[in-house]
This record gives structure tokens, C-alpha cells and sequence, in this order.
């Protein structure tokens, strides 16, 4: 589980460190890497769980543990040239768009195995899996349908590559407990842990 720890103050994670918290999801660059520095003294890991885009690659680059946002492969290049300059490498979980929204990024499902075939290029990068947000619905099929669709990319990727693609980046605070019931090993927990967040960010 990876507690989410955006919008939350550096004093209310510290609180979450000493309780045992040693990853913390973020989804706003600059606030993730002024919290790293608030909390260095800490260790604790930061997981980039929003949208990067290619030109905060270096900033990220500068601190981060672990970026489940992967979509592009200008993205991967540009990550790669900055870890290698900054001598670290990150963790990677490829984004998978599973619920077709445009609003949404992430690659569609279709588009996963020939852009995973390309990763091996970027030493610094180590791919775990795939992440997915779900769609945002009552509608508990068409949620778990978004699940069942990262699956089914994993298991295609699984036969080409015979085996790895272990871990599955699914499940936020409303939508966990399915998501762990259709094959996720990584829920995103926000609110669920650290409380309602103020309307703006979201
Ligand atoms: C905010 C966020 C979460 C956590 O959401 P909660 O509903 O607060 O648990 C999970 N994943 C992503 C990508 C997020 O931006």
C-alpha cells in the first residue's frame, strides 16, 4: 500500500514516518520535491503518482524513488538522461489509460507491449509494472472492468516476456478493496489514511 500523501503538510507525514511509513505517493512535482526536502533528514521514499511532464524531468530526476506515471517514450529519455547525470536510477510503473477518458492519461491498453518493448533501453530506469486509475463511478462493473483490462495487458506481456510484470498499481481510497479483488499489489491511499483533502486539489 502506498499512502498518498499530497496536499498533506510535511509535520502530519512526519507523524506517518514514525508510525512506519516508508514510501509516500505524491502527484504535484514542485510540492513533492519541497516536502523531500523538509523530510530529508527522514529517508523516506517519494513515488510520483501524477502526470509528468517532460521538461520537470530533471526535477524529479533530483529526488524521487519511483514515478508510476511512465507514458511516453520522450518522457522515459528524458528521465533516464537526467538519473544517469544525477548518477540514481527509479523504479517505473508504466500508466495505462483503462478507461478510455481523454481527460485521462496513460497509454492505451493497445499501445502497452510495443512501448514496453523499448524500456530496456533506459538503464536507469527499473520497471516494476503497470499503474491505472479507474474510472470514477458508482458503477462497480465498469470500474472492475478497468481493473480486469490492466490485468489482461500484464498477462500479455507475462507470456511474451515469460514472466515479470509483478506488480499492478491499481485502487485509491474509494475503489481498493475491488481493486485488490481483480489482481492489484499497489493501492494508492489518500484520504482513506490522512483524511479529506481541501476541495482545489484533487
Ligand atoms: C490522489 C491520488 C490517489 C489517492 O486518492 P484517495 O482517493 O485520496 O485515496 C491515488 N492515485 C492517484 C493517481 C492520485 O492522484
Amino acid at each position: 500500500m502506498l499512502p498518498v500523501s499530497k496536499t498533506v503538510g510535511a509535520d502530519a507525514i512526519r507523524e506517518a514516518i514514525a508510525a512506519g511509513v516508508t514510501m509516500v505517493g505524491e502527484n504535484r512535482i514542485r510540492e513533492a520535491g519541497e516536502k523531500a526536502e523538509l523530510l530529508a533528514d527522514t529517508g523516506v521514499r517519494w513515488s510520483i503518482i501524477g502526470h509528468v511532464q517532460t521538461n520537470k524531468a530533471k526535477d524529479v530526476a533530483a529526488f524521487a524513488h519511483e514515478v508510476q506515471t511512465l507514458d511516453s517514450l520522450r518522457l522515459a529519455e528524458a528521465l533516464d538522461r537526467r538519473l544517469q547525470e544525477e548518477g540514481r536510477g527509479v523504479d517505473v510503473y508504466v500508466q495505462v489509460n483503462s478507461s478510455g477518458e481523454e481527460q485521462k492519461s496513460g497509454l492505451a491498453p493497445d499501445e502497452v507491449p510495443d512501448f514496453t518493448a523499448r524500456l530496456g533501453d533506459f538503464a536507469s530506469l527499473n520497471v516494476l509494472g503497470l499503474m491505472t486509475i479507474a474510472v470514477l463511478s458508482d458503477d462497480t462493473d465498469a470500474v472492475a472492468a478497468c481493473f480486469d483490462r490492466v490485468s489482461s495487458v500484464r498477462d500479455r506481456l507475462r507470456d511474451r516476456d515469460g514472466g515479470g510484470w509483478d506488480d499492478l498499481s491499481m485502487g485509491m481510497s474509494g475503489d481498493f478493496e475491488l481493486a485488490i479483488a481483480h489482481g492489484a499489489t499497489v493501492v494508492r491511499i489518500g484520504t482513506a489514511i490522512f483524511g479529506a483533502r481541501p476541495a482545489p486539489h484533487g
